[in-house]
């Protein structure tokens, strides 16, 4: 997060797109989106499929209805149905992606073995720029895996008609014409998709970025608290490697607000947050827990170091000199993980030290 200090507001940073976890994260995000919609668009292609067959039935006669029927019924409903079942399993989202690239080029073969042996290919022929278009703006698929799959569908397509099919000059052309049209629209309309995916991916990372951060400090707000405090848990139980986790309050603040007024009271807290993330290594979080409380995590240390961390951090706004004449102090209540410990337990523990370092006189550290 960016502190402007002329607007006294947060600027969200730029969503990289470059970045690999950022990357993943979007990556992600599209992988649930695209889902339903998957799901949703291959069984309404096999039930169009299927209207198609009882039409071939009902309009076609000769050798040719067969093929018909078995491609529009008993080739692309079940291939289409299966991937739309197969969404229902996250773990095989890699084969139905494949399947759902490799659909169009095996409705192409299909409807080419049909278009080759009927009179009028013209009348058949248009299933193929439907499919091209079908591709990059109906199926769900990401445009890298469009593009893929519809230069397969077209190559296919062209190779096939071109050296089996003996069309006229002007069929030809104009065949090509229209692939061209389906595939440049289908292109454009997908790269667009992706791109508004994109921004709207980027301004749901900031909305969410914005909620957790508190707008005066820069620093993590309550709101991200459950999160890093449950993973930290997570992680500690898992490695067995303990934490420690510091509530720091500021000694007499109240005062300093009565002295002083509200606006310079709020400076003295952006000083304290900064003075704070000074003094924590990358791997530890500090969140504005309250008004003018800090909850410190301090990741994989013992007794002894985290004891002596915070005495730096102590004596450090201790003799800081913050704007106004007034000593500025602070509090520490600290423990340590202890297995079976629950956010709430650790934080009644921590908050239960801080109370015995408020007796015991301030500007000193108590450990449960
Ligand atoms: P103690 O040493 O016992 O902690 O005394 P204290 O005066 O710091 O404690 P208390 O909890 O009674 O008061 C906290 C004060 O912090 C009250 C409130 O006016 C002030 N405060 C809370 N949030 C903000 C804020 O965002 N800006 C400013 N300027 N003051 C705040
Ligand atoms: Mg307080
Ligand atoms: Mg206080």
């Amino acid at each position: 997060m960016f502190y402007d200090k002329k607007e006294s507001v947060i600027t969200p940073p730029a969503i990289d797109f470059q970045d690999r976890s950022t990357k993943k994260r979007f990556n992600l995000w599209m992988t649930k989106s695209n889902l339903l919609q998957i799901r949703l668009i291959s069984a309404l292609t096999g039930i169009l499929y299927m209207i198609a067959a009882l039409i071939n039935s009902l309009v076609v006669s000769g050798d040719i209805l067969g093929l018909m029927i078995t491609i529009h019924l008993y080739v692309m409903p079940p291939f289409l149905f299966l991937i739309s079942l197969m969404t229902y399993k996250k773990e095989l989202y890699r084969l139905f992606i494949f399947l759902l690239m490799l659909s169009p080029v095996v409705a192409t073969i299909g409807n080419l073995l049909i278009t080759s042996k009927v009179e009028d290919p013209a009348l058949y022929m248009t299933e193929l720029y439907l499919i091209i278009f079908w591709i990059f703006t109906v199926s769900g698929l990401r445009l890298w895996q469009a593009t893929i799959s519809a230069l397969t569908t077209v190559v296919v397509i062209f190779l096939v008609t071109y050296f089996f099919f003996s069309l006229s000059l002007e069929s030809f052309v104009m065949h090509c014409f229209w692939m061209l049209a389906s595939f440049s629209f289908g292109f454009l309309v997908a790269y667009l998709l992706e791109k508004s995916h994109k921004e709207v991916f980027s301004t749901h990372e900031q909305l969410t970025q914005l909620a957790m951060t508190d707008t005066l400090t820069g620093l993590y707000n309550r709101a991200k608290l459950d999160e890093l405090l449950q993973d930290e848990l997570n992680r500690s139980k898992y490695l067995h490697q303990p934490f420690g986790l510091a509530i720091m309050d500021i000694d007499h603040f109240k005062k300093i607000n009565d002295s002083y007024g509200h606006q310079v009271g709020d400076t003295i807290l952006k000083e304290i947050g900064k003075l704070i993330t000074e003094e924590l290594r990358s791997t530890d979080k500090v969140i504005r827990w309250g008004g003018e409380e800090f909850l410190i995590l301090y990741r994989e240390t013992d007794k002894k170091e985290v004891l002596k961390r915070i005495e730096t951090l102590r004596l450090h706004i201790e003799k800081h000199l913050f704007p106004i004449s007034t000593m500025i102090t602070a509090s520490f209540g600290l423990t340590l993980y202890t297995k079976d410990d629950t956010i709430d337990s650790i934080i009644q523990r921590a908050d239960n030290a801080l109370y015995l370092a408020k007796n015991n006189g301030r500007n000193c550290t108590e450990f449960i």
